[in-house]
């Protein structure tokens, strides 16, 4: 059997940075575990339009939909602000979530123990926090038709449109409650079903797949105003979240930041079942290229690495070795080691990124 392909598209600023560190745990994975990748590279962003004049390139495009799983590490430049719109380093990610139909967007929200003291919130209502919130990625107001600035009459009005079809809930509904099964078996849905349309049906169609297909899994709808009160005020009630476009861009941004720092956070992005069986699928960290660190050695690579053990989990069935990873990061954290963006205010010696990759390494190796 061939091995499973990966593309990497390390992309601008620290992106490149980042993903250095994963290469090497890719390799570590080949070397050490017999877990081997087929790996190709290949550009986006600021990178891809130096050299293309746009920011993916069709070929590029037509790799991400061929192979099992993309790794992406961040767009986007102050060199690349004021391009037309059309081809913006954004645009070429925006592009591959599109074509690939990425709907369900995951976000963990973890709390590490060695970090707990650095959340704004209390330690107790963070320490060992593991939710996951699943977003609605390609519908929503965001998307809907009509949208538009008009005049009517003697001014003008802004108009976006919230849209969803039951199929669009149905299959974003379907993620969330299989990942809760590989989890804590909760799910809890929100919504504004009381003083939007969308939300009536959002809330409806969640509730008849769970009773025909998931009954086995709890489920509970909350309005999202209140999930937003409920995840600062006890986030450790909830497993799954999973919710719309709108909603999930502020939860998802909210529940991040209960753990920290930019410097932690994964993401994955999911669409349908492959022939293969596996889902369409790109890893990435939720920060951007931090162009004003690039090129120092200081960005903190473990929101890239921590996406890679997402992709081990959700597309290559890898859950131990995905297991394995996530404690190499909390044993690096636990033994004191911090990038810069991590350290408190008492300050301290920051380790640079690529100490930070290599000490994951050799947790990895202690951990055979
Ligand atoms: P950013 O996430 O790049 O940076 C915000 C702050 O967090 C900066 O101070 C940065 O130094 C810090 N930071 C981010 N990641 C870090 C890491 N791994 N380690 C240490 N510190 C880290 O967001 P921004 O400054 O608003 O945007 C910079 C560029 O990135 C812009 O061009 C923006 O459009 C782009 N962007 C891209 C993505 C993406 O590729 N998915 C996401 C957000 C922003």
């Amino acid at each position: 059997m061939s091995n499973p392909s990966l593309l990497i598209l390390a992309g601008d600023g620290i992106g490149p940075e980042v993903m250095a560190e994963v290469k090497k745990i890719i390799a570590w994975y080949g070397d050490k575990r017999a877990l081997k990748f087929d790996v190709s590279e290949d550009l986006v962003g600021g990178c891809a339009y130096d050299v293309h004049g746009k920011p993916l390139a069709d070929e590029t495009m037509a790799k991400a939909q061929e192979v099992d799983a993309v790794l992406l590490g961040a767009v986007g430049g102050p060199q690349y602000d004021n391009l037309d719109f059309s081809v913006k380093p954004e645009r070429g990610l925006l592009r591959l979530r599109k074509e690939m139909d990425l709907y369900a967007n995951l976000r963990p929200a973890q709390c590490f123990d060695a970090l707990a003291d650095f959340s704004s919130l209390k330690k107790d209502v963070v320490a060992g926090l593991d939710i996951m919130i699943v977003r609605e990625l390609t519908s929503g107001v965001y998307f809907g038709e009509p949208r538009g600035i008009f005049t009517e009459g003697n001014e003008r009005v802004g108009i976006n449109t919230q849209r969803y079809t039951e199929s669009e809930i149905a299959r974003v509904a379907r993620s969330a409650f299989e990942l809760a099964r590989k989890r804590g078996n909760k799910v809890c849905s929100m919504e504004k079903a009381n003083v939007m349309e969308s939300g009536v049906l959002w809330r409806e169609v969640v509730q008849k797949v769970h009773d025909e297909e998931y009954p086995d899994v709890q489920l509970s709808h909350m309005y999202a105003d209140a999930g937003a009160m409920q995840l600062t005020r006890w986030p450790k009630q909830f497993d799954v979240i999973v919710t719309d476009n709108l909603f999930g861009d502020l939860l998802s941004d909210l529940a991040a930041m209960l753990t920290g720092s930019l410097g932690m956070l994964p993401s994955a992005s999911l669409g349908a079942p492959m022939a293969n069986g596996r889902p369409k699928a790109l890893y990435e960290p939720v920060h951007g290229s931090a162009p004003d660190i690039a090129g120092q050695g200081k960005a903190n690579p473990i929101a890239c690495i921590l996406s890679f053990a997402m992709a081990l989990r959700y597309s290559f069935d890898q859950g131990t070795e995905a297991d394995r990873l996530e404690k190499a990061v909390e044993k690096v954290l636990a033994d004191g080691l911090r990038t810069a963006d991590l350290m408190g205010p008492e300050g301290g010696s920051p380790v640079s990124t690529s100490a930070m990759g290599d000490a994951v390494i050799a947790a990895l190796d202690a951990s055979l």
